[in-house]
């Protein structure tokens, strides 16, 4: 993948190294975010519970350095720099709303946020209450040990920009449709805006390579890689020898790869509605 020419985005702060903030007491809400989002990358959400639970009944300081001398604030910020510019295009000309550009945060260990403290191992997340990204680009060096060396930068563009996909449903009022159906039908409604959220990031993927020729050779099969490794069911059977379907959260591999892929190969922003992904006539499980 091509990015170091792009320009880089603004909204990018790197904490990373900073003085640890005290704790204050976690709340459920805190917890919950950790469960959702710990299934990312294959974390155990019970694992993620409990760093969770410690961290909110911690706050201990720590003195530490300064942010690590890498490529990824550059990285990051010139893919948040992408999507700000394909989005702030993309959402007035699809749905006649401005963009209002996300804050990303680069943090290490732990971070504190409006939906609850995270640590790291939850993977990237997005907290729709400070309308901010949150990222240990630690994350990343995983990613590149399974996927092996410099193609695994698009995959990390993929990560940030599902994450980004998550801001642009806030921003449509997408997300409290989760909580109606949640508490209309008892359903499990993450998936819908979960598989919404790959395929949005596909639709970014379309317009950046039209617009700033950013893919390569391989980056393509090596996204899809990632997609299919983060699927519940691939993480699941890894983890416990079998998987749960009624207990997804982000949707099966399949589902994860033919969204993604859509979006990817229409870059139409406008089929990311209301009446596809969150019909009551068809089940998350069904999309
Ligand atoms: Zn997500």
């Amino acid at each position: 993948m091509k990015w170091e020419d792009q320009e880089q985005s603004e909204n990018v702060e790197d904490t990373r190294g900073s003085r640890r903030p005290a704790m204050a007491a976690g709340g459920g809400i805190g917890v919950m975010l950790i469960m959702a989002v710990a299934y990312f990358m294959g974390i155990d959400p019970n694992q993620a519970k409990k760093v969770a639970g410690a961290l909110a009944g911690g706050g201990q300081q720590q003195q530490a350095g300064p942010p690590p001398n890498d490529k990824m604030k550059e990285f990051s910020a010139s893919i948040l720099g992408m999507t700000e510019k394909v989005w702030g295009k993309l959402l007035p000309e699809n749905y006649r709303k401005p963009y209002e550009k996300p804050r990303m945060i680069l943090f290490s260990d732990e971070v504190n946020t409006k939906c609850g403290n995270a640590p790291s191992a939850v993977g990237p997340f997005y907290c729709p209450g400070d309308k901010c990204v949150y990222l240990d680009p630690t994350f990343f060096d995983e990613l590149e040990t399974k996927l092996g060396g410099s193609k695994a930068d698009f995959s990390k563009a993929y990560v940030i920009a599902h994450e980004v996909g998550h801001h642009v449903q806030n921003l449509l009022g997408y997300n409290e449709l989760v909580d109606q159906f949640k508490a209309r039908e008892g359903e499990n409604s993450g998936i819908r805006l979960e598989l919404q959220a790959d395929y949005l990031a596909g639709v970014w993927a379309f317009h950046a390579d039209k617009n700033y020729r950013i893919v390569e050779k391989g980056d393509i099969e090596s996204a899809l890689k990632t997609a299919k490794s983060i699927g519940d069911n691939r993480i699941q059977e890894k983890m416990r020898g079998k998987s749960w379907p009624e207990s997804f959260t982000h949707g099966r591999d399949d589902q994860r790869i033919k969204y993604f892929t859509e979006g990817m190969k229409t870059g139409d922003a406008s089929k990311a509605t209301l009446d596809r992904f969150f019909s009551r006539s068809v089940k998350p499980l069904d999309l």
